[in-house]
């Protein structure tokens, strides 16, 4: 074939455009240096948790199992566009039916069939992991839709299926309720006019004999991480005080500035776009000296002069399809914790948990927690309500024996430190920057601990 047909007949899968509309550069790199991508381990998780949802998916739209499954990995694109044919002339559910016309190919995760007066036609299923409806996955749909009507499928409704948060998990692998439609039926089939504009722009980025040039910015993390960052990145100017360790950049001044003139290191950001926060960051960095507000932190400990104090950190998991019973999608789940006492004496101890049996560890860690923390003390964590909030959870799934009795005292004397806005050091975008300040002021403090509680301050 030749080079010529082969850009007319070039067909733009729905990741393709995605890829386009995300970043002309990414396209480029997908089709033609698709060997310098690298996918973090969040983009990974991200695949994993949709292949989760999308066989249990399978399974709720199709409980008897009488429906065809096309895997065009294994079988060939053309083999799936033919089979998938084929199927859809039949009335059973198809999942992963490929559509490739007017310039597009796409794979449509569950195909309904519905009879209307004698006629056969399709109810489309886009399910996705995410607990709403986002803006890229009516992109998505649009294109899926554009690409089965030009393929001549009979569309008799487009949705989205996604993740109800609020669903608990009861028992015996039964999903039923897991997953929420919205109806996109009019929405979507209005946008054919844009999807053939993107394939058009797509073409012509795809035709180019280099990689279009631009720079790396916010759009290389949404909607999703780009692959290509490192490749992106590696031929960029490197700051040596990087704008990105500034905290919650969110006016619209200081964001204007960053992305419209490209400023990537934070000595080219004016003081006077910046909150007092902001600025100290920036000053204690460029100065290269930590910032203790001593005073503050005194302040906060002093209501509990005389107690043990107690520092807390806990890690979680989440689950996109929930695992063990009385859990919700994505519910934390705590797995893990690392407790400091530092008893009115002086004298520091540890106590840690670690669960990887892979069985639910709430039930055992709210024991071991509340064995660790006795009764007396004041527990401190760096962000109280995320800790108070897992807490709470396990002190409602748990009530019996006391628990839930007990669990609430523990909750009650949780304090909020947060190092944050008593700590700067050079740096400080990084709780390790907060922990290596701890260790000095008081050398003893732990190493397990990774994103809790990090203030001691010396007496
Ligand atoms: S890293 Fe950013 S600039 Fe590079 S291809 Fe991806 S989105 Fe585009």
């Amino acid at each position: 074939m030749s080079n010529a047909k082969a850009k007319q007949t070039r067909l733009f899968s729905k990741s393709k455009l995605m890829g386009y509309r995300q970043c002309p550069r990414r396209l480029w790199l997908e089709v033609h240096r698709p060997d310098l991508r690298e996918d973090s381990t969040s983009s990974q998780a991200r695949f994993e948790a949709g292949y989760e949802v999308g066989a249990v998916a399978q399974r709720l739209y199709d409980p008897k199992g009488v429906g065809a499954v096309i895997d065009a990995q294994a079988e060939g694109y053309d083999s799936a566009l033919s089979r998938s044919a084929a199927l859809l002339a039949s009335a059973r559910p198809v999942f992963e039916a490929g559509f490739a016309a007017g310039g597009a190919i796409a794979f449509a995760d569950v195909m309904l069939p519905v009879k209307r007066r004698g006629k056969l036609g399709w109810r489309m299923v886009e399910v996705k992991s995410s607990t709403s409806v986002k803006d890229y996955h009516r992109d998505d749909v649009a294109v899926q839709t554009y690409a089965a009507r030009e393929a001549g499928v009979a569309l008799e409704s487009v949705c989205v299926a996604h993740i109800d948060a609020t669903w608990v998990y009861r028992s015996g692998d039964d999903y039923q309720g897991l997953l929420t439609e919205v109806d996109l039926t009019e929405e979507a089939g209005a946008r054919g006019a844009e999807v053939r504009e993107w394939i058009q722009g797509a073409s012509k980025v795809c035709a180019l004999t280099e990689d279009p040039v631009c720079a790396t910015g916010p759009h290389c993390l949404a909607p999703f991480e780009c692959g290509f960052i490192g490749h992106c990145s590696a031929g960029e100017p490197k700051a040596k005080y990087p704008v990105t360790w500034l905290p919650r950049v969110q006016t619209k001044a200081l964001k204007t500035h960053i992305a419209e003139g490209g400023v990537i290191d934070m000595r080219d950001v004016p003081d006077v776009l910046l909150n007092a926060r902001q600025l100290r960051v920036k000053r204690q960095t460029l100065a290269r000296r930590a910032w203790l507000d001593a005073k503050g932190a005194a302040a906060a400990l002093a209501p509990h002069h005389g107690q043990p104090l107690l520092f807390l950190d806990f890690e979680t998991i989440q689950f996109a399809v929930p695992r063990w019973v009385g859990t919700r999608p994505y519910e934390q789940i705590a797995f893990q914790f690392s407790l400091h006492r530092l008893t009115p004496g002086g004298d520091l101890e540890h106590e840690e948990f670690l669960d990887l049996s892979g069985d639910d560890p709430s039930q055992a860690f709210v024991l071991a927690l509340l064995r660790a923390c006795g009764s007396d003390g004041v527990v401190y964590v760096y962000n109280a309500s995320f800790e108070c909030a897992r807490m709470k959870e396990m002190g409602v799934r748990f009530p019996e024996g006391g628990l839930r009795s007990i669990g609430w005292p523990l909750v009650s004397s949780i304090c909020c430190l947060s190092s944050r806005s008593t700590t700067t050091t050079p740096a400080s975008k990084a709780a390790g920057a907060s922990r290596r300040s701890c260790r000095r002021w008081c050398p003893n403090f732990g190493t397990t601990s990774s994103t809790g509680c990090r203030m001691v301050v010396p007496p």
